[in-house]
C-alpha cells in the first residue's frame, strides 16, 4: 500500500520532470491549466483517437486516461507530441506503481495519436520511483514555491503571466 503522504496525481509527477515551481503551484491549488490550450488539445485527441476503450478510471485521487484487460492491466496515456517525453514515461510508472502497490499488475502504453505511434512500459526500478516520490513531497511541503527559471518550455507554460508577466 503507498502511504498517503506519497499518493500524489499523475500530473504532480508529470510537472516535477517539467519544473519544479509549477509542480508547486499546481499542487496548492493556482491552477491555471483549464486555459491551457495544449490541455485541449490533449483532451480532444483522447476523445476523438480512443472512443472505444473503457476510459477516464479514477481510483483514489489516480485518474487513468484508459485501461484495457486481457490478462494484465494495460494503461493507456494519449499525448499529444514527444517532447516531453520523460515526463510522460514518468506518468505512467507511477501509475504502474501505484497498481502495484494495490497488487495489481499493469503495464503501460505511451499513445502518440498524431505520430502513430505507441511506446509501451514497464516499471523496472521501484527503489527510483519511490526516491522521486519523496522528492515531490519534499518540493510540495515547501512554504514557498521554488523560484522561476526560465526554460524553453515556459512560453507553452500556463503560468507563464504568473511568473514572467509584470
Ligand atoms: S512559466 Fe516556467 S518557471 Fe513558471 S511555472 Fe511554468 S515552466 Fe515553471
Amino acid at each position: 500500500m503507498l502511504s498517503s503522504e506519497l499518493l500524489f496525481t499523475g500530473t504532480q509527477v508529470n510537472y516535477y520532470f517539467i519544473c519544479h515551481r509549477k509542480l508547486w503551484l499546481f499542487s496548492h491549488n493556482i491552477g491555471m491549466e483549464r486555459e491551457s490550450e495544449e490541455v485541449a488539445i490533449g483532451k480532444f485527441l483522447q476523445q476523438k483517437s480512443y472512443e472505444r476503450m473503457e476510459k477516464d478510471i479514477l481510483i483514489d485521487r489516480i485518474a487513468f486516461d484508459f485501461i484495457e484487460r486481457g490478462g494484465k492491466i494495460i494503461i493507456h496515456e494519449v499525448k499529444k507530441s514527444k517532447k516531453m517525453e520523460k515526463a510522460h514515461v514518468y506518468q505512467l510508472l507511477y501509475y504502474i506503481y501505484y497498481l502495484e502497490k494495490k497488487g495489481i499488475e499493469a503495464e503501460g502504453m505511451i499513445n502518440y495519436p498524431l505520430a502513430r505511434q505507441v511506446k509501451r512500459i514497464k516499471l523496472e526500478n521501484e527503489q527510483k520511483m519511490e526516491a522521486i516520490l519523496e522528492e515531490i513531497n519534499r518540493i510540495v511541503a515547501m512554504e514557498e514555491p521554488p523560484p522561476a527559471q526560465r526554460k524553453a518550455y515556459c512560453k507553452r507554460c500556463a503560468y507563464y503571466e504568473f511568473c514572467w508577466g509584470d
